[in-house]
């Protein structure tokens, strides 16, 4: 028995329900096997599940998701973070609309030309949904192939011998399964900690297990140290509880997301009597007890929030753009977490 059919036939028995199979049953189309691991990517199964769900449900064809607003994109998306994910997503549906006549290419160049379309999503579209022998090498296949093959070379420098390593294994006959088999293996099997190595279909060839060391593999370089951004955050309501909210550029960290009014975010301490002078507009502004931690990709987020009541001369003042939310509305908002936590904070507080 190879590798791979020691690998198919545990995957046979042991199939895990992602977001595409329980929607497309069979042969998932290529739409859905896109959006499912676009949103896989930096998030969980678990709550990809029900944004997959909604975002079928609203929007059922990649032509429906690419007439849709991107605003309406983005407040669909809102808790799920990396919110250039969901721009790219809506400017994929766009290309593929236009010119794919609404149906993903094959190719490896053709999708990775597209949007937000990188080397493993190109392959994970080919494998799963076009059954193409392309592999598709996300962490938990990773961690596998590290694992296999006893590479101790550490993160990031790896990724070239295990890609290599990973395509050479891919069958020639049920690729999408294999891709499927080899992601739910490290999902399940392979784990980080604690690898169940004695139900494994790969034992037998193992070398890791052989050696004694799988729980270390793969090594990691270690990571530098994120540097913390601290600013204020101001929450202005009115008397009828409704909130100040304003868009973010386009371009950038949560690009096109609406947020509260902030003053810049910095490294270093925070003198907040400063930060004030950055308020949207002049007010009665009270600092808040305690505050908001949030952690980006590339950094810490430490919030303190300051609380007014919109006078009428203040509201003259309001910068172009903004717009007042109530709270039972912030769900239909394009709110992205840290600003949910903000104002939370403030209706706690
Ligand atoms: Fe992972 Fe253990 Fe299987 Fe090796 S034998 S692939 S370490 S679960």
């Amino acid at each position: 028995m190879t590798h791979a059919t020691r690998l198919l036939d545990w995957y046979d028995r042991h199939r895990r329900t992602l977001p595409w199979r329980a929607v497309a049953g069979k042969r998932a189309a290529p739409y859905l096997v896109w959006l499912s691991e676009i949103m896989l990517q930096q998030t969980t199964v678990a709550t990809v599940g029900d944004y997959f769900h909604r975002f079928v449900k609203r929007w059922p064809t990649v032509e429906a998701l690419a007439a849709a607003p991107i605003d309406d994109v983005l407040s669909t998306w809102a808790g799920m973070g990396y919110y250039a994910r969901a721009r790219n997503l809506h400017a994929c549906a766009r290309a593929v609309t236009e010119q794919h006549g609404g149906n993903f290419p094959r190719s490896e160049q053709e999708l990775r030309a597209l949007p937000g379309i990188g080397p493993y999503t190109a392959a994970a579209i080919r494998a799963i949904a076009f059954d193409e022998p392309a592999s598709a090498v996300d962490g938990n296949v990773e961690r596998v192939i590290a694992r296999l093959f006893a590479i101790e070379v550490p993160l990031p420098d790896a990724k070239a011998v295990i890609a290599l390593r990973a395509a050479e294994l891919v069958p020639t006959q049920r690729a999408g399964d294999y891709a499927q088999a080899m992601m739910d293996l490290g999902a399940t099997v392979c784990t980080p900690r604690r690898p169940r190595c004695v139900i494994c279909p790969l034992m037998a060839d193992c070398q890791a297990r052989k050696r004694g060391n799988a729980e270390e593999l793969p090594r990691r370089a270690p990571k530098a140290d994120k540097p913390t951004r601290r600013g204020v955050a101001f929450v202005l309501s009115r008397k009828d509880g409704a909130v100040l909210l304003r868009k973010r550029p386009a371009r950038g960290l949560l690009g096109g997301m609406d947020e509260v009014p902030s003053s810049d975010w910095r490294e270093g301490a925070l003198s907040v009597a400063e930060a004030l002078k950055e308020a949207p507009v002049p007010a009665k502004w009270k600092v808040l007890e305690g505050g908001v931690r949030h952690t980006f990709t590339h950094f810490h987020l430490e919030l303190a929030v300051a609380h007014a009541i919109a006078t009428t001369s203040g509201l003259a003042r309001l910068a172009p753009g903004s717009a007042w939310c109530t709270i039972d509305r912030m769900t239909e908002r394009a709110l992205p977490t840290v600003m949910r936590k903000v104002i939370a904070h403030a209706v706690k507080s």
